[in-house]
């Protein structure tokens, strides 16, 4: 089997090595950007015709002004989004500059979230994998890691079948403190292990602020989970590494609340997220909770970022999680998420929704077919 660890640090690297040092660290033009109520974004369309030169010299000007800049390059045409303190942005001629088309505010209060300020979808990495593109990507994996045999088994299943990217949990979060809550750095070694094994990049969920140094050690993308939706404090700490983060919806958050939850992390300079649709309470009790597929065309609409659907929590019944599947593939989502459990009646989290390792085979035929017929691949 192919071997690559994606993870940028390696093992025993403390999380200050990876917090942003300079302005162009790890390809992301945007690091701490001012964190004021005040601050404002800005859109600069330049001209089909702009030359290097003429953008080069917008964004060396943005950056004696002391004003941040993230260039985002389509086939067309570039934009540059700016932002900075209000006053400041105010009074600067961007308008003035050879190239420039038009400037334009983002008038939305998620601004460095909003689609506008990149003009086109962003793709983000996870590992090697590219979130965001034409490729519709499967990320799966149990709910919680609970032994080497279970994770190593289950990976090879779902690689097999199709899966890019292995999702598990370490550390989870439980209604009852009664009830299992990870294996914690034992099951983030078992991770690790499982993509020694096959190649598959890591997501797995970090819960506490406490947590995010050792999560950061093993995991390719961070799981913020439905619960910790608005946990600013830990937003704001993963917007300050460079890892990719999934952030999950809450289950009785708005579709505003989730990007304006997205924007404290791009804020602090990480644009590495994906959003993820996993399902919101509603008066239903026949099934887990309502998936809102709804929020999938508005999200694309709204936001550059990548959109994962989670089926298996947003209907919570495992005969019922293929459909879903499938229409979230047919409403837009970039990426889904499955819970795959080789022996689930063993399962020692959320057994009763997922998929067999047969089942979800079959599934990504069928999503491949989907994913065809609206002009995507799997
Ligand atoms: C999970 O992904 O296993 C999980 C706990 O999800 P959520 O945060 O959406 O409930
Ligand atoms: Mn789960």
């Amino acid at each position: 089997m192919a071997t690559f660890l994606s993870n940028p640090l390696a093992p025993g690297t403390k999380l200050g090595a990876v917090l942003p040092q300079s302005s162009s660290q790890n390809g992301c033009e945007l690091v701490n950007p001012p964190q004021t109520a005040e601050a404002r974004a800005m859109i600069i369309i330049t001209r089909p015709d702009a030359t290097e030169e003429q953008i080069d010299h917008i964004v060396s000007r943005i950056h004696n002004w002391g004003l941040r800049a993230e260039v985002s390059r389509g086939e067309m045409r570039v934009v540059i989004g700016v932002i900075g303190p209000e006053d400041k942005i105010r009074e600067k001629p961007l308008g003035a500059f050879p190239g420039v088309e038009s400037v334009t505010p983002v008038l939305k209060p998620y601004k460095l979230v909003s689609y506008e300020f990149r003009g086109m979808p962003s793709k983000v990495k996870v590992g090697n994998v590219p979130v965001g593109g034409k490729e519709v990507v499967l990320m799966a994996g149990p709910c919680s890691v609970e032994s080497e045999d279970q994770i190593i088994a289950i990976a090879q299943s779902i690689g097999k079948a199709g899966a890019k990217i292995l999702r598990g949990g370490a550390f989870k979060p439980r209604t009852s403190p009664y009830s299992f809550q990870g294996l914690g750095k034992a099951g983030l070694q078992l991770l690790a292990e499982a993509r020694r094994e096959t190649g598959l990049p890591i997501i797995t969920e970090v819960m506490d602020t406490k947590d995010l140094e050792l999560v950061c050690e093993y995991a390719d993308c961070l799981q913020v989970g439905a619960r910790n939706m608005q946990n600013f404090s830990l937003l704001r700490e993963v917007g300050r590494t460079r890892l990719p983060v999934m952030l999950k919806r809450g289950m009785a958050a708005s579709i505003k609340d989730l990007l304006m939850s997205a924007e404290y992390i791009l804020s602090e300079g990480n644009f590495n997220v994906l959003l993820c649709e996993r399902g919101i309470r509603t008066f239903e009790t026949m099934t887990r909770n309502t998936l809102d597929l709804n929020a999938v065309p508005v999200l694309k609409a709204e936001t550059h970022l990548p959109v994962v659907v989670d089926p298996t929590h947003g209907i919570g019944i495992r005969a019922f999680v293929p459909a879903m599947a499938l229409a979230a593939v047919a409403a837009g989502a970039d990426s889904i998420m499955i819970e795959v459990h080789n022996a689930p009646e063993l399962a020692k989290s959320d057994g009763e929704q997922c998929l067999l390792p047969r089942e979800f085979e079959d599934l990504v035929g069928r999503i491949r077919g989907v994913a065809e017929a609206i002009g995507r691949q799997v």
